[in-house]
């Protein structure tokens, strides 16, 4: 069982032994001169390829553990080698935009394609405040969109249930919307990025994941608004704030599946959560082209069912969705 660990990482060093650390100039710096104890190596990761984080697990020292500190890279990288080195493995994020440090799954990259492998479980997950709160705002905002996200993946996997005869765990499905209650109750304090704030996101993050697993697929957490977020990669080549494209993805696809994507703007809205297209550099032929695009894609992939497999979506339709999205 991982320990999560609320408050700050100062002195943690010196109970772990001989460490490693792999993390990125920024959050190092954070963090560096309270962590305690004398690290045996600090590796700047920069890729999840391969190649690169084999290297790693040859050439850095032998250690009693390894502390990720950083975003999604610097967690994934440290969650690879304890796997391989077989050594405790520590995580402190220090943004919650993804929650990375909260599944047992590395992405890890093979010539830029992602694979998510091994079952790294962290002895310990440090919730560093000070450091997380020194990040934009919206770093940290974003990781609502992997919670809230839950209420059109809920929204999918009863429809495809009822449509399909899909499996369905009402008891799964009961913890989720259980989760977005709390998460909207705790609105104020995750948009401004408090202790309190912070502390739900995590504890949420930790919650999905672990409805993910007990549902055995991601069907809590996941649905068609992640499916606008694969299309737009794919159709831009661009990399964005995953939570964001998600966010924007929800409003989508909440048109569709009952009409309230303008409650779903005021709730994201009351959140903090950067979802209009504008906010992360988005065109309108670009948004309109992701819509009209994502019931081929969510086909071509063989993804879950959702409700893009019983609709038509028409230009106008995404024209539409535009105007409205844009207007706050
Ligand atoms: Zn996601």
């Amino acid at each position: 069982m991982t320990e999560y660990l609320y408050g700050k990482i100062d002195g943690i060093g010196s109970s772990l032994g001989t460490y490693a650390v792999m993390t990125m100039d920024v959050p190092w710096n954070l963090v560096k001169d309270r962590i305690g104890g004398t690290p045996a190596s600090v590796t700047m990761i920069t890729s999840l390829e391969h190649d690169y984080l084999d290297r790693l697990v040859k050439d850095v020292p032998r250690v009693d553990t390894v502390v990720g500190i950083g975003g999604g890279m610097a967690c994934d990288a440290a969650k690879y080698f304890s796997g391989r080195r077989n050594c405790t493995l520590v995580l402190t994020p220090t943004i919650v935009s993804v929650n990375a440090y909260a599944t047992p799954l590395a992405a890890v990259r093979e010539n830029g394609i992602v694979h998510y492998q091994g079952n790294a479980n962290p002895q310990k997950v440090i919730i560093d405040y000070k450091a997380i709160q020194s990040a934009p705002k919206r770093l940290n905002t974003a990781g609502v969109g992997d919670v809230y996200s839950c209420r059109t993946a809920l929204f999918d996997w009863k429809f495809s249930h009822e449509k399909t005869g899909e499996s369905y765990d009402e008891k799964v499905a009961a913890g989720s919307q259980h989760l977005l209650d709390k998460l909207l109750s705790s609105a104020n304090e995750i948009k401004n990025v408090t202790d309190k704030g912070i502390r739900t996101l995590v504890e949420a993050h930790v919650e999905t994941n672990r409805l993910q697993q007990e549902a055995g697929k991601p069907r809590p957490e996941e649905g068609s608004e992640h499916i606008f977020f694969y299309a737009l990669e794919e159709l831009t080549g661009r990399s964005f704030v995953h939570g964001e494209v998600v966010g924007t993805g929800i409003f989508v696809v909440t048109h569709f599946q009952t009409k309230e994507e303008k409650t779903v703007a005021r709730e994201m809205d009351s959140m903090g959560l950067m979802f209009r297209p504008r906010d992360y550099g988005l065109s309108q032929t670009e948004f309109v082209d992701t819509i009209l695009r994502m019931k081929q894609y969510s086909k071509q992939n063989k993804m879950f069912y959702s409700i893009l497999d019983t609709i038509e979506i028409s230009k106008q339709d995404a024209e539409e969705l535009w105007r409205t999205i844009s207007t706050p």
